[in-house]
């Protein structure tokens, strides 16, 4: 019989993020499909590179001119073995089939290692919210919404944010599915506090990461107190994550957007992150006025033709990628471990390219993939859905303590899958077996 990958390959040629994200589930699972032939007989894999739905649909709207615009919508529900599909949505230019389902088998792995009952999804648009006004955006998320509707419930899927969808982008996507359906349930997660979101739930993916960051230094006697920390992106991701790095007493010297990188010598204290706070969320600003309000710190405009990102290239302890896929490549990977880093935890999905891995796998690196370090956001959304059910609001302490041994329980039950297949520490394949054996058993228990 072919490979695994083969029939990806044959079926979907030009899927490259998506052949990305099977090959590396593909290399992990291995020794656990030689030791467990079961799988193998129930097709487990094949099934799960197969989504089980794959809505792609037109988005129509109206720009402020009166210009009729056309977008693609997409939302791939992928596999709903242990539970409605959950995961979010992406706005952003670079939207194609590839990256949603690409981010919709990351996210089957993630949900899998909450420990939560959520099944894996992942949507979005080719819609880029930047520079839109306010009405266009709405206007677009109704239109969005029109359509989508019909693939959603509370039981079937419950969908999220993710780059490009924050509070605005949830509100009014939420507004049009409740008049659709003519009912207040809790779908879409995010959602704001006053109509049933959940405390923690901004914070969630940030200080999620941080926490994951903090289980993988304990296991070498260390803590993040002191430590110098190189944060990318400035998004929700970012924002929480220099948040929590900085009350634990870490330093944060970076943060970027697409266009360029902001490095602060002195570190992005707490008034500065509210400085970044209120450009990026309220203003929509770009990141390269932080250096016009801070002229002590430097900002580099990124530059298409080099074959790296400067960003990388600064002596740190700890990274946190928190941008974008494939942000770190071979030469990045390198350039940190040159400069002294020995902890990466990422807030962003895969921005690791596989060679890149390579380099902090065998350097001894302390590297989290973005399927373990950055479940806490979609966690919370799962904590949100329990308390929509109960129609009851836990208190910040509540969400953040069950946010917290959530994200201590994955990194052991990565630790341990990790030490039971043969490569203590590898956090890559510890996440991969451990989530993919729950699905499997799962899928085994529900017949073909
Ligand atoms: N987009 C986030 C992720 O990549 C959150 C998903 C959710 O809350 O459903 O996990």
């Amino acid at each position: 019989m072919d490979s695994i990958l083969d029939i990806v390959m044959a079926r979907d040629p030009f899927e490259k993020e998506f052949h990305q994200a099977v090959t590396e589930v593909i290399e992990s699972v291995k020794p656990v499909l030689d030791r467990n032939p079961e799988y193998r007989h129930a097709g487990i894999m094949e099934r799960l590179i197969e989504p089980e739905r794959v809505v792609q649909f037109r988005v129509p709207w109206m720009d402020d001119q009166g210009q009729v615009r056309v977008n693609r919508g997409f939302r791939v529900q992928m596999n709903s073995a242990i539970g409605p599909y959950k995961g979010g949505m992406r706005f952003h230019p670079s939207v194609n089939l590839s990256i949603m389902k690409f981010l919709a088998f990351e996210q089957v792995f993630k949900n899998a290692l909450t420990t939560l009952p959520i099944g894996g999804g992942k949507g979005g648009s080719d819609f880029d919210p930047k520079g839109k006004s306010d009405n266009e955006v709405m206007r677009f998320c109704q239109s969005f919404m029109c359509e989508l509707f019909r693939y959603l419930g509370p039981y079937t899927d419950v969908p999220a944010g993710d780059i490009g969808v924050g509070g605005r982008e949830i509100g009014y996507l939420f507004g049009m599915y409740k008049k659709l359906k003519n009912e207040f349930s809790g779908v879409l997660t995010g959602k704001s506090l006053n109509w049933g979101g959940s405390l923690i739930r901004p914070e969630a993916t940030g200080y999620g990461s941080v926490f994951f960051a903090d289980e993988m230094l304990s296991t070498r006697k260390q803590s993040l107190k002191d430590k110098v920390c190189l944060v990318s992106g400035s998004g929700n991701v970012a924002q929480y994550t220099i948040e929590k790095l900085n009350h634990l007493g870490a330093k944060v010297l970076t943060l970027s957007d697409s266009s360029g990188y902001v490095y602060d010598e002195k570190g992005i204290d707490d008034a500065k992150l509210q400085y970044i706070m209120y450009l990026k969320n309220v203003k929509r600003g770009r990141i390269k006025e932080y250096a016009e309000k801070y002229p002590k710190a430097v900002y580099t405009a990124f530059d298409a033709g080099t074959d790296h990102n400067p960003l990388w290239n600064h002596k740190a302890d700890c990274v946190f990628p928190s941008a974008t896929q494939n942000e770190i490549n071979a030469k990045d990977a390198q350039n940190l471990v040159n400069n002294g880093v020995y902890m990466v935890s990422e807030g962003a999905n895969m921005p690791t390219m596989p060679d890149g891995i390579d380099i902090f796998l065998d350097n001894n690196i302390l590297y989290a993939p973005g399927k373990a370090a950055n479940a806490g956001g979609v966690a919370v959304s799962g904590l949100e859905m329990s308390q929509n059910s109960m129609r009851i609001r836990w208190s910040r302490q509540e969400v953040e303590s069950r946010l917290k041994s959530i994200m201590q329980s994955i990194h052991a039950s990565c630790l341990l899958a990790s030490e039971e297949y043969g490569t203590p520490g590898n956090y890559v394949n510890g996440a991969n077996i451990a989530g993919f054996i729950k699905v499997a058993d799962s899928m085994m228990d529900q017949g073909i």
